[in-house]
Formats: structure tokens, C-alpha cells, sequence
């Protein structure tokens, strides 16, 4: 399991990457992107997303 950012919904912001503790999502050209092998699905990126692009996905 894992949280994925959906790219065709993220704005940008960088919001999730502030507020992730491992810091697994890094910037990748203008969207964001989660490392699925350092994220350690706590959820904190989920509820800060302000467009709601972050889901749980089975991986
Ligand atoms: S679920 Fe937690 S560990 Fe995983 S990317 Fe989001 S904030 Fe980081
Ligand atoms: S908080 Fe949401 S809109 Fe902002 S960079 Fe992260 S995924 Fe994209």
C-alpha cells in the first residue's frame, strides 16, 4: 500500500511535501510525486491536499 499523487488534479502547491515526516514526495517538474518505498502511509499528505489529488492505492 501506498498514496499516489494523481497529476491530472495536482496544482503544485507543495503542501503534501511540506507536511510528509519522511519526506518521500519530491517535486518533479511543476507536479509532485510520491516515492511509494519511503512513504509509510500515515495519510498526512492526503488530508493536506487543498484539491484532494492524493489517494490510498494497492501496489
Ligand atoms: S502517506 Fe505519509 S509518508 Fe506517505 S507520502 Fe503521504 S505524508 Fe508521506
Ligand atoms: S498538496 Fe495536492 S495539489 Fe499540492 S502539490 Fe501536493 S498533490 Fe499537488
Amino acid at each position: 500500500m501506498s498514496y499516489e499523487i494523481n497529476k491530472d488534479i495536482c496544482v503544485g502547491c507543495g503542501a503534501c511535501a511540506g507536511n510528509c515526516p519522511v519526506s518521500a514526495i519530491e517535486q518533479m517538474d511543476d507536479k509532485y510525486e510520491i516515492d511509494s518505498k519511503a512513504c509509510v502511509d500515515c495519510g498526512a499528505c492526503e488530508s493536506t491536499c487543498p484539491v484532494s489529488a492524493i489517494s490510498k492505492v494497492n501496489s
